[in-house]
């Protein structure tokens, strides 16, 4: 394992990996229609769910490894062993 990353720094790196593959899929679906599925509205989507999956395994308290919220905003100290949070 190297450094370990700020979750709240992972936790925008996951909403913008989201909002990105949403747009992907957003713009095929508009240039397509979504009949048949475009093969970009699908790689869209499934950079959505990589996002959240990058979410779940990274935004991570760095003490005790809880993880933490994925919603809302920036955690200052883990609700589960009250570390500081940078
Ligand atoms: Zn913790």
């Amino acid at each position: 394992m190297g450094k370990m990353k700020n979750p709240n720094t992972c936790r925008w790196i996951m909403f913008a990996i989201i909002i990105i593959g949403f747009v992907i899929s957003g713009i095929s679906a508009l240039l397509w229609g979504v009949e048949p599925i475009p093969p970009m509205f699908i790689a869209g989507a499934i950079m959505a769910f990589g996002g959240i999956a990058f979410g779940i395994i990274t935004v991570r308290c760095p003490a005790c490894k809880s993880r933490l919220n994925l919603r809302g905003l920036p955690t200052a100290y883990c609700p589960h062993c009250g570390a500081k949070i940078e």
